[in-house]
């Protein structure tokens, strides 16, 4: 057989590539999530209780003897958590308490740790500030300790001496934000849509990723060796040398930004970056962007039994603002629900989250909420040196972009837009602008809200698509909308990052495209090679096709420049 003919022969996963980088590296399985075991189940009378309330100590000191191995052998902040968390399962309290469950009560000894530690999480969450945020720790040991004591893998991340390819039937968007990307080659899901959080936490972090990859987890297994392409959403099994040495000389072709986003013919578009924490805006500012076109404020809330401070607040976006000096930044105010579910805020009777209070709407019913963060990024704009624009997410109609804006002029915050992610806000952008200094196109919603398709769901991956042409009419509506007002619109989904329809998003009208900084110069790479009338044209063949997949394929044919800047 020749070298080619075995690699037709070998075994390719597909999926959707939504981080693009290629790696080699073994596999690893995230472990199953632990489910709690049922209430009331009880030993028989005939079972050795003593013995089995020995099992709870033996996995309390196994759980805490492997969580000081992995503090050991880790450096950082993730040092620190995994000793804490050891501290926490050496506790005698937690063990001694479910001891006597089982000797008393005839509790199994994993229920009987689960009723123990849901005692510890309720006293945690009542004492409030440092212990309400220890409470996810205890909830972390009692499933490590359930998982010992049940025969199972622990739960997280295994550890592997070597970095690795992480495979995962669905992997939550924290788990994701947890990834260490020295030791995380690659992150490959079955499920997971391509504008999930998890996709965008993984492109954020610069990890490549496949998700949609229906039945990777079954059909690999630990150590199996897979070269893994984000940009293409491929998963190669066992690749022969030859790919691995395609594979390792493509990934070190660096390209780089020079700063000023605009087509051949000289037409501005700024590239600016989507930032989610601190350590984001640093490699943003670092990479050149022009700004942040979306900072999410999300990060300052999540994980927490109870919203942060003013000060707490303050600290954390000045930490931001500091990076780009002189810079625009566009702070979106809180969005939580959903997708994004907050423990303090999320009303949990919605029997569909994506259609409830989230957004705007969370603001609406806890105005105080807006108030302080509009206070704290007020100060923090006046502390710093940057250009502060304020938006907010999910406005679905004019009263409320109206509402908003009046709220951020009573805190001196000038420069008020609104993101348009709901249908409704892109028909009537005309109006909406006509109160809102500009608007940002969050075509993550947009497209889920268009094509009425769960964002989080690997198998509508085909409707959760930027490029399905009625998305593309709303992107267009948004844009006339802005012109007939003279206000910016942008776009900052991930459509922003995709190179050949960024040229489209030009040629819609779009004035500024933000994304997660290391796409930004392969999109002004691309852009640099068309004028703005070709993006015109292009746009127009994109909008006028009847399918997702005829729009990409007949723009892609229009731009033989891709096969040069191998895009
Ligand atoms: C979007 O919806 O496109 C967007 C940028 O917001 P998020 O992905 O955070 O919901
Ligand atoms: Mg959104």
């Amino acid at each position: 057989m020749t070298g080619g003919t075995e690699d037709e022969a070998r075994q390719v996963i597909t999926g959707i590539g939504v981080c693009p980088g290629t790696v080699v590296g073994p596999v690893v399985l995230m472990p199953e999530a632990i489910d709690e075991p049922a209430p009331g189940l009880r030993m028989g009378p005939r079972e050795d209780h003593e013995a089995q309330a020995r099992r709870v100590d033996a996995a309390a000191e196994q759980v805490a003897g492997d969580l000081q191995c992995a503090a050991d052998a880790a450096d950082g902040d993730a040092r620190d958590v995994l000793e804490a968390t050891a501290a926490m399962a050496a506790d005698p309290t937690l063990a001694a308490d479910a001891r006597r469950r089982v000797l008393d009560e005839h509790l199994v000894p994993e229920r009987a740790v689960w009723e123990a530690a849901e005692e510890v999480v309720r006293q945690f969450t009542e004492l409030g500030g440092y212990f309400a945020e220890r409470a996810r720790d205890v909830a972390d040991v009692r499933d490590r300790l359930v998982a010992a004591l049940t025969d199972r893998p622990a739960p997280g991340v295994p550890e592997h001496t070597e970095p690795f390819v992480l495979v995962a039937y669905d992997l939550a968007p924290s788990a994701t934000a947890a990834l260490d990307p020295a030791r995380v080659l690659a992150i490959v899901t079955d499920g997971a849509g391509p504008t999930s959080h998890t996709a965008i936490v993984a492109n954020a972090k610069g990890i490549p990723a496949v998700v949609a990859a229906t039945g990777a987890s079954a059909a690999l297994a630990p150590e199996d060796v897979v070269l893994v392409d984000g940009a293409a959403g491929t998963v190669v099994v066992h690749p022969s040398p030859e790919q691995v040495a395609a594979a390792r000389a493509r990934s070190q072709q660096v390209r780089t930004f020079d700063g000023t986003g605009r087509t051949r013919d000289g037409h501005r578009v700024q590239l600016l970056a989507n930032v989610g924490d601190p350590a984001g805006a640093a490699a943003a500012a670092a990479s050149g962007a022009e700004g942040v076109g979306l900072f999410r404020s999300e990060f300052c809330f999540l994980d927490r039994e109870q919203p942060p401070t003013v000060e707490e607040q303050v600290a954390a976006y000045r930490t931001v603002f500091r990076e780009f000096g002189g810079r625009k930044v566009v702070i979106r105010t809180l969005d939580s629900g959903a997708d994004k579910p907050l423990h303090f805020l999320t009303v949990d009777d919605e029997e569909n989250p994506a259609l409830g209070v989230r957004g705007l709407r969370t603001a609406a019913r806890w105005p105080e909420l807006l108030e302080q963060q509009l206070d704290a990024i007020a100060q923090a704009a006046a502390a710093e040196e940057a250009e502060v624009w304020v938006m907010a997410p999910m406005v679905s109609t004019v009263g409320e972009a109206e509402w908003f804006v009046e709220r951020c002029r009573a805190h001196g915050l000038d420069v008020a837009g609104v993101m348009v992610e709901v249908p409704s806000a892109a028909l009537l952008s005309g109006p909406i602008l006509a109160r809102a200094a500009f608007a940002s196109i969050g075509t993550n919603d947009l497209t889920q809200y268009t094509m009425a398709a769960d964002r989080l769901l690997g198998s509508l991956a085909e409707l959760s698509d930027p490029w399905q042409p009625a998305v593309l009419r709303l992107v267009e509506a948004t844009c006339a909308g802005g012109a007939q007002q003279g206000r910016p619109v942008g776009v900052c989904g991930e459509a922003a990052s995709q190179p050949v329809l960024a040229v489209v998003l030009v040629g819609l009208g779009v004035s500024s495209l933000s994304m997660t900084a290391r796409a930004i110069p392969d999109v002004a790479a691309l852009l640099r090679e068309v004028d703005v009338d070709e993006c015109r044209r292009l746009a127009r063949l994109a909008v006028d096709a009847e399918s997702a997949a005829q729009a990409r394929a007949v723009v892609r044919e229009n731009l033989p420049v891709l096969a040069e800047l191998g895009l």
